[in-house]
């Protein structure tokens, strides 16, 4: 029996994930016909304001599947032909309430165009054409929702930072111990960081207002829980959690994590995720939940399998 040599083969039937990025720059507005005016503005702030306001948008599509005799998941000039025919020339330069029909809010099945309505809706029109395993959809550099294909499942993540100082010492052992373990970052004085803090939440985006959840009482929370008391501190004296325990990236992830749980789940989504940028080059996770993102979701582990 002769065996298949890959080489020769150019990889064919070996599996792979592949992304494509794509950007388009669109506009939208929040205004639901059947609120007033104030409760418009209530509800939606300056996004309710006429005649709406528009974002860069970065799109990042992943696809997964076993390669073709010419080496390929796919060819990548069918995925961008898909992705510009199917979604960035219909949207760039678009008022998004009006372009697709999913958010024409005059009609009652018609939805808002947040970023994690319209990364569904960008999957739905997608997923004929390519093989896909997640969408993420960035609104802005500090703002972006995922898909993974689950029904009305969605990811949000605000990115938000603060700055401040920690030691990494163990109360318990010597100095010089400490230094054994911590080397320069067990100084005795400390030094600083600038924090950047992703914060991954999971819900049911609602099919009115393509809301996971009310976005400013998200972004209130973490402001009030995490970067208001975080901020220009000395993490070990200023933070009591961290006069016992040492302020570790892993650390400081997990109890941002403890802290945001239960406050999140009152605003009626999950916390998934939280991710601790410390320094460009170290940064630590926590998943509160089954891992998904930057995990194998299911349809990627199918089509590996
Ligand atoms: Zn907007
Ligand atoms: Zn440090």
């Amino acid at each position: 029996m002769t065996e298949l040599n890959p080489f020769q083969a150019h990889g064919e039937g070996r599996s792979c994930l592949i992304t494509r990025r794509a950007t388009f720059s669109s506009s939208h507005l929040y205004w639901l016909p059947e609120l007033s005016d104030a409760e418009n503005v209530a509800r939606f702030g300056s996004c309710s304001l006429s005649p709406g306001h528009g974002h860069n948008y970065e799109l990042i599509v992943s696809m997964a599947g076993p390669l073709s005799p010419d080496g390929m998941v796919l060819n990548l000039s069918q995925v961008k032909k898909a992705i510009s025919s199917e979604v960035t020339n219909q949207l760039d330069f678009r008022f998004l309430n009006e372009i697709w029909p999913e958010f024409d809010v005059s009609n009652q099945t018609g939805c808002l165009a947040t970023t994690e309505a319209l990364v569904r809706v960008i999957w739905t029109r997608l997923q004929s054409h390519l093989p896909l395993v997640s969408i993420r959809l960035y609104e802005h550099p500090r703002l972006w929702a995922d898909y993974l294909g689950n029904a009305m499942d969605a990811y949000l993540t605000i990115r938000t930072h603060f700055s401040a100082a920690h030691r990494l010492a163990r109360n318990e052992l010597s100095q010089e111990d400490n230094e054994q373990i911590y080397g320069k970052c067990a100084r005795p004085h400390g030094h600083g960081h600038n924090y950047l803090l992703d914060v991954t939440v999971r819900g049911d985006i609602d099919a009115r207002t393509g809301m996971v959840c009310d976005l400013p009482a998200l972004q209130q929370l973490i402001e009030q829980i995490v970067v208001e008391p975080f901020d220009h501190t000395f993490l070990n004296k200023d933070i009591p959690y961290f006069a016992e325990c040492v302020p570790t990236a892993e650390n400081i992830a997990l109890y941002i994590s403890d802290c945001l749980v239960d406050p999140i789940k009152n605003i009626g989504v999950s916390l998934h995720k939280i991710r601790l940028q410390e320094s460009p080059n170290n940064a630590a996770e926590v998943y509160t939940e089954t891992p998904c993102l930057d995990q194998m979701p299911d349809r990627y582990q199918a089509a590996m399998s």
